[in-house]
């Protein structure tokens, strides 16, 4: 297949920056360049829009959504000794590609991009899920951003994408398909990645809705997710106690059954739920 870019093979830019993976940063690289072409691909367009980068690493995804027709690519990395490879990319695209050697938790991201915003990543996976939940989780709706095309462990995106029912739905769920919906674009098996890790991977791709699908207040619906799915084998009137003692009037009141588990519930139920909640 035709190179993406001028650039020197990922494996070389490794050996030549001696970038050995260190497991603590969850470093699992992707050194096909077409991979990581086809990976910014599933972010739908990305002429005209600003991508958030969170961990490029020796910079594979980062060639990708430049190669692809990034405006500008903002990438937040923990790792100083991936800087030298990252200005050889910065160099080949000249004013497109900033670098952010900081940790993505502590970073105010939004300050450094222009609307519209995608962002597109191979989180390392001891935070993805934690900035998942923080990009879900804005302080006002529609958010910042347009649309994350995440890698995540499979099990986490089947997570992310569950419907009721499924041992897989829960809070991430219920969290995600509110007001954003998550597709699995891409699932990729172990060897995928160097070192190999032990799990397979898939990306999400989500897109923003400019509304909430059904209408509650964020941080009501949040608690009350999080108490039910808290203890998910119980029925809902026990799970839901917590809330307060009349709690059993507000699931009936909500449409649901005070003996069904929280596992059953639809988006729709909980965000019912929580109007009731926050108007007793
Ligand atoms: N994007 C590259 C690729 O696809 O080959 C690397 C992906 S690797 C799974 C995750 C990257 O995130 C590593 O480069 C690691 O150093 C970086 N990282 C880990 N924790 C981070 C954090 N808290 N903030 C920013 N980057 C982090």
């Amino acid at each position: 297949m035709a190179a993406i870019d001028s650039l020197p093979p990922l494996r070389d830019v490794i050996a030549t920056h001696e970038l050995s993976a260190k497991k603590a940063l969850g470093q699992n690289f992707l050194l096909d360049l077409n991979l990581t072409a086809k990976i910014a691909r599933s972010a739908g367009t990305l002429t005209g829009s600003d991508i958030l980068e969170v961990g490029p690493g020796p910079g594979g995804l980062t060639r990708g959504l430049l190669a692809e027709g990034a405006r500008r690519v903002v990438a937040i990395e923990k790792d100083p000794r991936c800087l030298p490879a990252l200005a050889e990319i910065s160099a080949a695209y000249p004013g497109q590609l900033e670098v952010l050697n900081d940790d993505a938790l502590e970073v105010d991201w939004a300050a450094h991009l222009t609307p519209p915003i995608k962002v597109v990543a191979n989180l390392p996976y001891n935070v993805g899920t934690e900035l998942l939940v923080r990009w879900l989780t804005p302080k006002s709706w529609p958010p910042q951003w347009s649309s994350l095309t995440l890698m995540f462990q499979k099990e986490v995106a089947e997570r992310i994408v569950a419907k009721p029912g499924s041992k897989a739905y829960g809070r991430l769920a219920v969290l995600a398909q509110w007001r954003a919906a998550p597709r699995i674009v891409l699932t990729l098996p172990p060897e995928a990645f160097t070192p190999p890790p032990k799990i397979h991977s898939a990306v999400v791709h989500i897109d923003a809705l400019a509304e909430p699908r059904f209408a509650a207040d964020p941080k009501t619906l949040s608690h009350v997710v999080a108490t039910a799915f808290n203890q998910r084998r119980k029925m809902l009137r026990a799970a839901l106690k917590p809330l307060g003692k009349d709690i059993e009037d507000r699931i009936v009141a909500a449409g649901l059954k005070p003996t069904d588990r929280a596992e059953q519930v639809p988006v729709e139920g909980f965000c019912a739920l929580a109007r009731e909640v926050a108007a007793s």
